[in-house]
């Protein structure tokens, strides 16, 4: 079975918009969602590189997410630039 994933935090707030914090359903409904074991799975992250060259004549890019710095000239080698090799950020940013 393929499941979907949502964040616990929007499902509370979503439960206290239609229905207040403080009526018996909504606490009930509060609590299944925070008694519910903890998906193993992260954010999608998205960026983009920075051009990031310095006056000493070396090349490099800078990701926008986690601030590493690679250089250029990797690029130019089927490096991998639409993921992030150290936070694997996508760059669609
Ligand atoms: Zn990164």
């Amino acid at each position: 079975m393929s499941e979907i994933y949502i964040s616990r935090e929007k499902a509370i707030d979503a439960i206290e918009r239609e229905y207040g914090d403080d009526v018996m359903g909504a606490i009930k409904a509060k609590e299944a969602i925070y008694s519910v074991e903890l998906a193993d799975c992260r954010p999608v992250v998205h960026g983009h590189w920075v051009d990031a060259s310095d006056t000493s004549g070396r090349e490099y890019f800078r990701c926008s997410e986690c601030g590493t710095y690679i250089e250029k000239i990797f690029f130019a080698h089927d490096y991998p630039v639409n993921c992030c090799p150290c936070c694997t950020a996508i760059m669609d940013k």
